[in-house]
């Protein structure tokens, strides 16, 4: 698996949110965005982020494993 960065910032992001990207953006998507650029882009706070990452964790996704 390559490193992505954020197409916005052009951050790092690690693997979990690369995973994040592929659950809310779709599998296909082309951009990842770093987490503080997702909040932008979604509108939700980093809270509602980790939460969603905790709870793809608890639901065993393979994105995240
Ligand atoms: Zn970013």
């Amino acid at each position: 698996m390559t490193s992505k960065i954020c197409h916005y910032c052009l951050s790092k992001l690690d693997r979990d949110t690369v995973g994040l990207n592929k659950k809310l953006l779709g599998r296909q998507t082309k951009q990842f965005l770093c987490l503080k650029c997702l909040q932008g882009y979604l509108e939700v706070t980093e809270e509602e982020l980790l939460e969603k990452i905790q709870y793809y964790k608890d639901q065993g996704c393979t994105l995240f494993v």
